[in-house]
C-alpha cells in the first residue's frame, strides 16, 4: 500500500480500493496510526508504515464503527486502540449479537461466496475492541481527537494543528454520495461538525473516502447538507407524503453508483427530521 506525504508529518492512503482512508502521524518518538480498514489490507498498510518512518507504532485511532476501518484492529493488536466510548460501548455489544462468531462466520462466508476476488480482505477477521475510550476529545503530543457525530454517533476527527491536517473520517466523502444511513446518522450534528471543522486551521483534509482535499470540500458539502435539510424540512413540514419526501430531486452533491444506498441515507434524514 502506498502512504502518501499530507503534511511533513502525516502521510496517507486514500485509493479506496481496499476499505476507508488510512494514514499515520509521525510523532518525535512515536506513531499515530488513523483507522484500520480490513485484516488483509490492515497488514498491508503495516508493511507500508516502515518505508515512511522507523519510529514504533504507539496508538490506533479510529475515526468511527463502520468494518471498513475498525475490521483491521486485529493487525494492530499490540497498540493502545483509542476511540470515541460510544465506538467501544457498540463494538463490546455487537460481541453478543451482530458480531458473535457464529454470525460472523456466516458473514464472512456471504463475503467469500458473493465477492471471491475480495476474500483476502476478510480472511481471518476477529473482532479487537478499543482499550482506551473518550468523550469529548483526547489529545496527544499536541494532536487533537475531537467527538463530533454526525456520520454515527461516535465518528470523531483527528486534528494536527501544527500540521494544518485533519482526517476527517466519513463526515467527508470525496466524489460520491455520502452514507448517511447508519442508524445513528445524524444530520444536525453533521452540520455542525463541518461548521466546527471550518473554525480550525486547516489546509489539507484525509476524507474517509475519496482524494484529499481542503476546507472549500468542506464548505461545499456544508452548503449542500443544509440546502436539503431546508428542503426536506420544509416538505415534511408541509405535509408532503414520505414517498414523495423521498422521491423529491434534491441538489446534487455527487452521482451515486449505489442508488439503493443514497435512498437509505435519504429515509435516515427522514426519520431525523419527521421524528
Ligand atoms: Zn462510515
Amino acid at each position: 500500500m502506498k502512504l502518501s506525504k499530507v503534511s511533513d508529518r502525516v502521510y496517507a492512503n486514500w485509493d479506496g480500493e481496499t476499505g476507508g482512508n488510512v494514514g499515520i502521524i509521525r510523532l518525535d518518538d512515536r506513531v499515530l496510526v488513523v483507522d484500520a480498514q480490513y485484516p488483509g489490507s490492515a497488514r498491508r498498510f503495516r508493511e507500508a508504515i516502515p518505508r515512511v518512518t522507523d519510529k514504533p507504532l504507539s496508538h490506533l485511532l479510529l475515526t468511527h464503527i463502520h468494518g471498513d476501518h475498525v475490521f483491521g484492529n486485529m493487525v494492530f493488536e499490540d497498540l493502545e486502540i483509542v476511540s470515541h466510548r460510544r465506538l467501544w460501548e457498540k463494538m463490546e455489544k455487537s460481541l453478543d449479537n451482530e458480531w458473535t462468531p457464529g454470525n460472523l462466520e456466516k458473514m464472512l462466508e456471504t463475503y467469500r461466496r458473493d465477492a471471491p476476488e475480495r476474500w483476502w480482505l476478510f480472511e481471518g477477521l476477529r473482532i479487537v475492541v478499543p482499550t482506551t475510550t473518550f468523550t469529548e476529545t483526547w489529545e496527544t503530543d499536541g494532536v487533537e481527537f475531537i467527538h463530533t457525530g454526525g456520520h454515527t454517533d461516535c465518528s470523531s476527527v483527528v486534528y494536527v494543528p501544527e500540521d494544518r491536517a485533519l482526517f476527517a473520517g466519513d463526515l467527508l466523502f470525496v466524489g460520491r454520495f455520502p452514507w448517511a444511513g447508519d442508524p445513528t446518522a445524524d444530520p444536525d450534528r453533521w452540520i455542525e461538525a463541518f461548521q466546527r471543522i471550518l473554525k480550525m486551521d486547516v489546509e489539507k483534509i484525509v476524507p474517509g473516502h475519496g482524494p484529499l482535499c481542503d476546507m472549500e470540500e468542506v464548505e461545499r458539502q456544508l452548503k449542500w447538507m443544509k440546502e436539503v435539510r431546508w428542503i426536506m424540512r420544509g416538505l415534511i413540514e408541509e405535509g408532503v407524503s414520505e414517498e414523495e419526501v423521498l422521491d423529491y430531486r434534491y441538489p446534487e452533491l455527487y452521482a451515486t453508483e449505489r442508488p439503493e444506498w443514497q435512498k437509505r441515507s435519504w429515509i435516515r434524514w427522514y426519520q431525523h427530521w419527521s421524528g
